[in-house]
């Protein structure tokens, strides 16, 4: 069996942390402003849940915060107004909506609408844009989480075999492309895949962002692999009780891995840091 090496999100979430502090100060020392403005429509629990977190960490580092509520009443043109008015006020400096959306407002519409500069989720399509071009300016949190934590083992990523499992716009695809920036030979998957088995178990790096439980099993893994586990899924334990699991069978696939993000503890706090790092930039 391989020694697997857990990657700590949590520990090198503090890590950007620390150093995101100094930042933070330096630019308050030259009078500049680090403010996010969040934009949250509707009563998800999920993403109430979030913005409470998001609070939290932006303070921890000595980011302002404001959050905008607006009722699932909102209409497309009371979201579009806000976004202008945050667009022009200079002291925002990073913007963010949270998903998910009414009905009637139109996401798409709204991410594009985002100042580019201030988009800090790297939602709007010229940042999205920006990274086939190879210009790394504000990338998607969570494609840059996974990036970071596949850097941090030291692997060669040129000339490697990445796979990954999952092609949305917001994480996947992002991924993928970063990757073929990195000069790994990239096989994007989904669920429509044929023999997608055959592809994971030839990947030097897997990451899987699909959002099924268990998808990935041991025998679906090289030896030796770094494997990034991107999917939050809630399931029912065996004692009845929910926990969050990613899409990675995290117990058979150790020992088997060099390398293993956990869930939870992996991807998700690394992607509040990026958040926040994202928002350093756009203010600097
Ligand atoms: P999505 O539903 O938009 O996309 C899922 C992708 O996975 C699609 O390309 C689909 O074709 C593919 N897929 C689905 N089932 C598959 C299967 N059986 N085999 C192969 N491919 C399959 O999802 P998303 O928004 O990209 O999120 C994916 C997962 O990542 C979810 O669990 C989500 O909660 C999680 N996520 C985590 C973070 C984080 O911060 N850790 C951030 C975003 C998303």
């Amino acid at each position: 069996m391989a020694e697997t090496t857990i990657i700590d999100g949590r520990a090198l979430a503090g890590k950007v942390k620390d150093e995101l502090v100094t930042r933070v100060t330096q630019l308050q020392c030259e009078g500049k402003k680090v403010r996010l403005d969040a934009v949250l429509i509707g009563g998800d629990q999920g993403a109430h849940l979030y913005a409470k977190n998001q609070a939290k960490a932006c303070s921890a580092v000595g980011i302002e915060y404001m959050l905008h509520e607006l009722p699932d009443s909102a209409t497309h043109k009371d979201v579009e107004s806000i976004i202008q008015g945050l667009n022009s006020n200079p002291s925002v400096t990073a913007i963010m909506v949270h998903m998910p959306l009414p009905a009637g407002v139109d996401a798409h519409t709204i991410q594009m609408m985002i100042a580019v500069d201030k988009d800090v989720e790297g939602v709007n399509p010229a940042n999205i844009g920006n990274i086939v071009f190879g210009h790394r300016s504000l990338v998607p949190c969570t494609a840059l989480a996974v990036m970071e934590m596949i850097e941090s083992t030291g692997v060669e990523l040129r000339g490697a075999r990445a796979v990954c499992v999952g092609a949305s716009t917001i994480v996947g695809k992002p991924v993928a492309v970063l990757l073929m920036q990195a000069e790994a030979t990239v096989i994007s998957t989904n669920i429509h895949t044929k023999k997608r088995d055959e592809l994971t178990r030839s990947a030097d790096i897997l990451v899987s962002a699909a959002g099924v439980p268990g998808l990935i099993k041991v025998d679906q893994v090289k030896k030796g692999a770094v494997v990034i586990d991107v999917g939050i899924n809630r399931v029912v334990g065996d004692d009845g009780k929910k926990r969050t699991v990613g899409d990675v069978d995290f117990e058979g696939v150790c020992g088997i891995a060099g390398y293993i993000s956990p869930v939870p503890g992996g991807v998700g706090p690394m992607t509040v840091a990026m958040l926040l790092r994202n928002t350093v930039q756009a203010a600097e």
